[in-house]
């Protein structure tokens, strides 16, 4: 096991240089231009796939290879510096890859991971599909059915997910639905549908207010069937799971939070990297704008409000780290992870929003990067888990009771 530290060993330090160099001059000089489209952006996203940052390879380097966990932290927060959209359009797929090695066997994370990068020529994704238009925090209420036609070894699935990171132009959707529907949360299983399956297709895309780069679309599944195989973690274990259920066993909670809580410090490390862009553009905005006769910055009132933003943008830090660590141990206690995601989203929209501020008229036009900035910073307080939904995990695990 390893020692939970902040020192970064030399790879880490060379992976830090090698993304913060990718997000200086490649990213930030295009991300204006992607934010105003709000078009997938194929040709960054190729640019990525052939200096290796957007592939499984890349993917499997930061999960399976670094008992420390902050390898990831490091990397995610170095792409979002750069742009919170276009970093999504990379990392979004890691979403899905995350849905398969958290359910699949050995053998259906080689099979379908890879396909959801496909190769640097001939880029893929994959989308991972569990909200729905009338339940995204509620997951008891998702209604998108799986039935099992057993004298075809298929499901058929039906209905419809929203909101879904690279929705209808992925190759791999990773479809979390309901099987047993009197289960409610515990009757769900999820599935790989494999690339142009009939019946599943993009509803709505999105116009969004931050993330623009990011493609986020409704989709639609009808009469969708996929073979026996591609039910995630098999029917035998599928079945002797359900089983337990209905006889009253619980399911292992606290394997489950370690599970849930584990992917959260990434979302928080994306969101610590959008605060210190922030923090760094008004830092020196600061010292050189004038007003009555001298920087802004020699004002206590703008200087105390970079102070402020630095604290919290390393406190924020020091809990994703701690939280990532944490995870990689398999030793979450009182929902670290949820904490450091938590405290990180409101970082990122505080920062952005005092950023904007410090910045004055200019901070409010789409000439200098910080409005976008704040737009891009709300998501964090939305996705993978809302604030509130963070809180009442902390709250539970803090507890002991089921706070609702
Ligand atoms: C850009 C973007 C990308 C996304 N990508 C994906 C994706 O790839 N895959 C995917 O599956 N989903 C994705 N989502 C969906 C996201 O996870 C959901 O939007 C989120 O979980 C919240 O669900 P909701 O929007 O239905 O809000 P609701 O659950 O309806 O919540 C509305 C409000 O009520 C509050 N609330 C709800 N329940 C409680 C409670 N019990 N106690 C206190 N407050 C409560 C919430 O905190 C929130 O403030 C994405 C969303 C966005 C905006």
């Amino acid at each position: 096991m390893s020692e939970f530290s902040l020192a970064l060993t030399e790879d880490q330090v060379t992976l830090q240089k090698w993304i913060h160099d990718f997000a200086e001059t490649v990213m930030r000089p295009q991300a204006h231009e992607w934010d105003e489209r709000e078009e997938v952006p194929y040709e960054f996203i190729q640019e990525a796939a052939k200096i290796g940052l957007y592939g499984w390879e890349f993917m499997a380097e930061m999960m399976l290879n670094d008992p420390s966990g902050q390898s990831m932290m490091v990397a995610q927060e170095e792409l979002f510096w750069g742009d919170a959209g276009l970093g999504m359009a990379i990392m979004g797929t890691g979403l899905a890859v995350a849905g398969i090695a958290a359910s699949g066997t050995s053998d259906q994370v080689a099979e379908w991971v890879p396909q959801c990068y496909g190769t640097p020529d001939d880029v893929a994704f994959g989308a991972f599909c569990a909200s729905e238009p009338d339940a995204g925090s509620d997951v008891a209420a998702y209604r998108l059915r799986a039935k099992y036609d057993e004298a075809k070894d298929e499901w058929v699935l039906n209905g419809t997910k929203a909101w879904i990171t690279n929705g209808g132009i992925a190759d791999i959707h990773v479809v979390v639905a309901v099987v047993e529907p009197e289960l409610r949360s515990k009757g769900h299983a999820s599935f790989i549908v494999p690339p142009n399956t009939p019946g599943l297709s993009q509803g709505q895309k999105y116009k969004k207010h931050g993330l623009r780069a990011s493609h986020t679309a409704e989709v639609v599944l009808e009469d969708v069937r996929v073979p026996g195989s591609c039910l995630l973690g098999g029917k035998e274990k599928l079945d002797a799971r359900l089983a337990r259920v209905r006889e009253g066993k619980r399911g292992n909670s606290q394997a489950a939070m370690q599970t849930f809580e584990a992917t959260r410090p990434a979302v928080g490390s994306q969101a610590v990297g959008v605060a210190r862009a922030a923090f760094e553009f008004s830092l020196d905005y600061a010292k050189e704008r004038k007003a009555f006769g001298r920087a802004i910055i020699e004002n206590q009132s703008i200087a105390f409000i970079l102070a402020d933003m630095a604290t919290e943008i390393d406190a924020a830090r020091l809990l994703v780290r701690r939280a990532a660590w944490l995870g990689k141990q398999k030793k979450f206690k009182y929902a670290e992870g949820s904490m450091a995601k938590l405290k990180a989203g409101r970082v990122a929209v505080h920062s952005t929003e005092r950023a904007i501020q410090i910045l004055g008229g200019y901070g409010y036009t789409r000439e200098y990067p910080v409005e976008r900035w704040h737009r891009d910073s709300k998501i964090f307080d939305i996705f993978e888990g809302t604030e509130q939904i963070q809180q009442l995990v902390i709250a539970r695990a803090i507890s002991g009771i089921r706070i609702k």
